[in-house]
């Protein structure tokens, strides 16, 4: 699997350290492991300073060297489209006004709030919905913003459920993971706390790390939602590290974005969805990619997704269905896209339609 790689020692293989360190940030660095085209070479050169490129030897082990389309290069190395004005004109930075008065702070439903703990990431996911933090520089929270977030917190006794997220939020240091995690336990209306993080992805390493798993266990309940987009990112090491968060009570559920020429495909949904299983993820979530400036590319017709949505129904187990949705621009919200299939109603009869053949009637008489 490691292939260009396989010289590093495993126990610098598996050190989360060390494939931070090591991030690949620069052309000349990239080009000693993919044969770049000139295409991705002007992408990298016209996207500095801009949207910054960063890779795990981990995630870059994952591609294809000799594949410029291959799934995990167009989520990772930056190109061109990125900064062409026609095909951006239309994104705008922050579609979803996350920004507020509280520094990384959104409540945008009562009973949930989502805090961004980081802009730092082990890798920056060309299409991230996030992407106006690349320039923020790499920075995490100080306790002054955590303590006003919790402040806030404690004054809003609506609030059940704390989403972190960043930025990549399990990237801060355990210490202050542990300031975070013990000052919203502090909060006794708020019930559980979900962790919105790519590791298990880019860096799975992260939860071979003892002492993260037994912070993560102390603090529960808590939920860890990650983003698989394709089945090559299901790895050893990635089922080894869901498997560690299984074992210390954590549950992995995940949210993928539907990605033009990345899996924007039927049957890669399905291999997806069942290797997702067979790890013991559940996939709760296929969103519609955001209208986010910088990713404008990525975008697909709503068709494509209900077509994969569609395709999904009668092929695999319930569990292994996501929600197709569409983060409404403005702050609206998500709601879900389904494809229909009651057909028609007249009187006490019902037609649907059948993934399965023919339409078939089913009656309700008064109740
Ligand atoms: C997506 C989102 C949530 C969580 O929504 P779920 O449907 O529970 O996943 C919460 N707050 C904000 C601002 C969000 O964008």
């Amino acid at each position: 699997m490691r292939g260009i790689f396989k010289d590093v020692p495993p126990e610098l293989w598996r050190s989360y350290r060390w494939q931070v360190q090591n991030r690949i940030r620069t052309k000349e660095e990239l080009k000693r492991y993919i044969r770049l085209t000139p295409e991705e070479e002007e992408g990298i050169d016209r996207t500095d300073g801009l949207y910054p490129m960063a890779i795990t030897p981990y995630y870059l082990s994952l591609m294809n060297p000799e594949d410029p389309q291959d799934p995990i290069r167009l989520q990772a190395v930056p190109r061109v489209e990125e900064v062409d004005q026609n095909l951006q004109a239309l994104g705008e930075p922050d579609p979803f006004r996350e920004e507020g008065n509280i520094p990384g702070l959104t409540h945008r439903y009562p009973d949930r709030v989502l805090f961004t703990l980081t802009t730092f990431c082990a890798v920056y996911c060309r299409h991230c919905m996030r992407k106006r933090i690349f320039q923020e520089g790499e920075r995490a929270r100080t306790k002054e913003e955590i303590d006003r977030f919790v402040e806030y917190l404690k004054a809003h006794l609506e609030v059940k459920e704390v989403l972190l997220s960043g930025g990549e939020p399990l990237s801060v240091s355990e210490e202050k993971l542990q300031y975070v995690l013990s000052r919203i336990r502090e909060v006794p209306h708020v019930e559980i706390i979900r962790i919105g993080t790519r590791l298990p992805v880019l860096a799975p390493q992260r939860f071979f790390d003892a002492e993260l798993l037994r912070l993560l266990e102390r603090y529960s309940p808590i939920w860890l939602n990650t983003h698989f987009n394709h089945p090559k990112e299901i790895t050893e090491e990635s089922a080894e590290a869901v498997e560690n968060l299984l074992k210390h009570g954590v549950p992995v559920n995940n949210q993928t974005v539907l990605l033009k020429g990345v899996n924007d495909h039927p049957q890669v949904m399905l291999r997806l969805m069942r290797e997702l299983l067979r790890i013991k993820v559940r996939p709760v979530y296929l969103f519609h990619c955001d209208p986010v400036k910088g990713a404008m590319h990525f975008r697909t017709g709503l068709e494509k997704g209900l077509e994969i949505m569609e395709y999904l129904r009668g092929r695999i187990s319930g569990m292994g269905i996501p929600t197709y949705a569409v983060d409404l621009p403005g702050g609206r919200g998500k709601v879900p896209v389904m494809p229909n299939y009651l057909f028609k109603k007249e009187d006490h009869t019902y037609t649907f339609r059948s993934p399965f053949g023919p339409l078939v009637e089913y009656h309700i008489p008064d109740a």
